[in-house]
């Protein structure tokens, strides 16, 4: 007889939309063996394909299954440094989940949530120095501290290099630390805690210097004398939509908003920083971002909705996400595009101009466009709009670099191991693809730290 999953428990919705707890608290012991219990072992596993840092995803459950929780962290450490994180927020079920063969006729196996469980025991019971090769008197220079920058970073560690991350802001984290929010990723439990495990592999950081700024990679590689680079500076430059009222008071990106919230604490009372959500929010787009914005404005105290152009068979957000917004009351207008934003006389925003939308044929995306219908205007009420329409990477690293190149999204040019178009300069992750996911931007971080390795150190291929 098939088991069904294991349900997670989680804080209910009517209590999780006043606090930033966590919302899910996965699974104990006893969950975990008996969720290990449903997996086939299967001979040819798609799960481990779809995951783009390949982790050994049969094996380390098999050792949940016998209780055997230790190897099982070992078995995941070797190809993730972050796995607490990707636990929580990974898009499993279009990635492992979505090709467990126990999800064709019914539920796959809670891959995500088995992960989280291992790392989560790792963290409370392993305290283990890991062993590291003798150095091997090469530096290298990495760019950002997100999910890329860790990762290329763990792993030019682990082959003996001494490592050094130069991050802008005053905390480590990328969008682990300013995007999402407190309530699905817990800062100093799972995020703090996976850092100090990469510091401990010998990672030194230093917070609060901009490269473009405060140093070039010019002046990396010559006057600090760094062997390699790798950019992982990520895309956090927010998109707007070029509407009338977009800079009435009131306006603001969700990348503002979010690190109001989480970086900056405005959640917390103690803290003095400045965040305005009025009576209602609107928030525009349909991904994570959008829905991380929501909820925490809800969490603030403000009625919300999301409003999105497409329908939500489309909606980019992960599944649970969207399931956790509507779960705590927020409303969805879907198939609603805004056209203009209007204010009040003194200058704040009141109202969103929207128009109804129906889809079309499907656009460069592979996605139905979404068409206007005439003469289906109608006004959402609302005293704050957050747009999450996407980001870009922030051109200040190549324009002040000699030789690298960008395409017309802003992206850097870069092939497939990450070598930009200038020479021991690296790069991966969102500043590469655009605004992805921690898993493509940590799988993008290990292919370059094997291409740095290779670069560095050719005599290596050679015997
Ligand atoms: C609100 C939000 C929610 C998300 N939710 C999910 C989710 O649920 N699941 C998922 O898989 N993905 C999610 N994503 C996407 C995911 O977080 C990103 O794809 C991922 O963090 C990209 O990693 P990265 O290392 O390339 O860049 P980032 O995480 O952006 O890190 C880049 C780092 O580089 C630093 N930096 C930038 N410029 C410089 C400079 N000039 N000098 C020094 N440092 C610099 C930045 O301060 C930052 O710390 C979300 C993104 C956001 C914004």
């Amino acid at each position: 007889m098939k088991l069904p999953r294991t349900p997670v428990r989680e804080q209910a919705p009517q209590v999780r939309s006043t606090n930033f707890e966590e919302v899910c608290y996965g699974y104990n012991q006893q969950e975990a063996v008996l969720e290990a219990a449903r997996c086939l072992q299967c001979k040819k596993p798609g799960c481990v394909t779809q995951c783009p840092v390949s982790i050994q995803i049969p094996q380390f459950i098999e050792e949940v299954k016998k209780g055997d929780f230790a190897t099982a962290a070992q078995i995941i450490a070797q190809d993730s440094s972050l796995p607490a994180v990707c636990g929580r927020v990974c898009p499993q079920e279009t990635q492992c989940e979505g090709k467990c063969i126990l999800g064709v006729k019914g539920e796959s196996v809670a891959i995500g949530k088995l992960e989280r469980f291992v790392a989560d025991w790792a963290a409370a019971n392993v305290n283990a120095a890991p062993s590291l090769p003798p150095a091997n008197g090469k530096r290298v220079a990495i760019v950002g501290s997100g999910p890329a920058g860790l990762a290329c970073a763990s792993d030019l560690a682990k082959m003996g290099y001494e490592v050094k991350i130069f991050e802008a802001l005053h905390k480590p984290g990328g969008v682990l630390e300013y995007g999402i929010p407190e309530f699905r990723l817990p800062k100093q439990k799972v995020v703090e805690h996976e850092i100090d495990n990469v510091k401990k592999l010998g990672v030194s950081i230093e917070t609060n210097v901009v490269i473009g700024r405060t140093l070039t990679i010019d002046q990396l590689l010559d006057s600090e004398k760094f062997d390699a680079v790798f950019i992982g500076s990520g895309a956090g430059l927010p998109k707007f939509m070029n509407i009338a009222g977009e800079n009435l008071n009131g306006v603001v990106s969700a990348n503002e908003f979010l690190t109001r919230a989480n970086l900056m604490k405005a959640y917390l009372a103690e803290y003095d920083t400045p965040i305005y959500v009025g009576k209602k929010v609107a928030v525009v787009g349909g991904g994570n971002v959008a829905m991380d914005a929501a909820r925490t404005a809800l969490r603030l105290g403000a009625e919300v909705s999301i409003v999105y152009r497409r329908s939500e068979n489309e909606l980019p957000a992960r599944r649970e996400e969207v399931h956790h917004a509507k779960e705590e009351g927020i409303t969805f207008y879907m198939l609603t595009n805004p056209v203009e934003v209007l204010g009040t006389d003194k200058g704040w925003v009141r109202a969103l101009r929207c128009l109804r939308m129906e889809l079309g044929e499907p656009d460069a995306s592979g996605r139905r466009s979404p068409i206007a219908i005439a003469g289906s205007e109608f006004e959402i009420d609302t005293d704050v709009v957050i747009m999450a329409l996407g980001t870009s990477p922030n051109p200040l690293i190549k324009d002040t670099t000699k030789g690298l190149e960008s395409n017309r999204y802003g992206c850097l040019v870069a092939d497939n191991q990450g070598l930009t178009t200038r020479p021991g300069v690296f790069a991966g992750g969102d500043v590469v693809s655009g605004a992805a996911t921690v898993i493509l931007a940590m799988g993008a971080g290990r292919t370059s730290a094997k291409a740095i390795d290779q670069y560095l150190s050719p005599e290596k291929s050679a015997n």
